[in-house]
């Protein structure tokens, strides 16, 4: 039995790294899914993965997270195309690293915009949906970083930090009417975000990993699914660190 058979998931920022093996676990386990990502054309390459895994169907939106309008308009074509959203994930995110006394006000409004924010419009335009259905799962993408702190990233860290105040709220807000939510919190993965640091920085980040290694997406993509599922049933308001015990 699949976990997400018949279930309808949208998921913002799937173009790649950790959103597209969430995408592609998610139709793994037969969940018919909407891709957001800010051009539509960057989803051909997950959608036609998430097809060969499984899903019965996929829909590509553009779609700018950070903009109120573009997600509703796009939330409108995904709910038109799928009838119904059974569960979210809010995984667009981007950084702008920096010590904060260099930090331009385009950087701190850039990453607020989109890492919370962008929770924000999302969770506002599809819980009226899943809470007449009763049936509801949010997943937001957090960080370690927005438990831990980190030097450089004050404005992401706020932004993930925020993200899980905003989860917690969201899931007393909306339990009694059958919608849960819960963040993931990642720590370091391998992807075209973490490409760019240092080698030293790197290291370091890695010396305080237990398990001795970086993580890959599909290590993160599998607890998301979980936190979709009807298996996490009794699961809401909670922070899961996927950090290989950095945290
Ligand atoms: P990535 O840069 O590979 O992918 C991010 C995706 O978000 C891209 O597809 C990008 O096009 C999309 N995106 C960016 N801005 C957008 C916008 N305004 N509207 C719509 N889509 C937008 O990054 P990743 O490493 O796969 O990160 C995915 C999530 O995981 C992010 O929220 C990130 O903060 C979080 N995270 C990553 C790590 C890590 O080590 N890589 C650690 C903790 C948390």
């Amino acid at each position: 039995m699949k976990n997400l058979a018949d279930k309808n998931v949208f998921l913002t920022g799937a173009s790649r790294g950790i959103g597209r093996a969430i995408a592609v676990e998610a139709a793994k386990e037969g969940a018919s899914l909407a891709l957001f990502d800010l051009q539509a054309e960057w989803l051909a390459d997950t959608a036609a993965a998430c097809t060969a895994a499984g899903a019965p169907k996929v829909s590509v939106h553009a779609c700018d997270v950070s903009k109120s309008a573009s997600v509703n308009a796009a939330i409108e074509a995904a709910l038109a195309a799928h009838g119904s959203c059974h569960g979210l994930v809010n995984n667009a995110g981007i950084t702008r690293d920096g010590l904060l006394m260099r930090m331009s006000d385009d950087d701190i409004d850039a990453v607020l915009d989109v890492n919370l924010k962008g929770a924000f419009y999302f969770v506002r335009a599809v819980v009226r949906s899943m809470a007449k259905a009763r049936e509801g799962a949010i997943v937001n993408i957090a960080s370690v970083v927005g438990i831990m702190g980190n030097a450089g990233q004050s404005n992401y860290s706020a932004s993930k930090a925020g993200l899980i105040g905003f989860t917690k709220s969201v899931a007393k807000e909306f339990g009694a009417r059958g919608v849960r939510c819960n963040a993931v919190a990642p720590g370091f993965v391998e992807t075209a975000m973490t490409a760019q640091l240092p080698a030293a920085a790197r290291e370091a980040m890695l010396r305080n990993v237990p398990l001795g290694r970086p993580a890959g997406p599909d290590d993160i993509a599998p607890v998301v699914t979980f936190l979709l599922s009807p298996r996490a049933g009794y699961v809401t308001g909670q922070v899961l660190a996927v950090d290989g015990g950095m945290t």
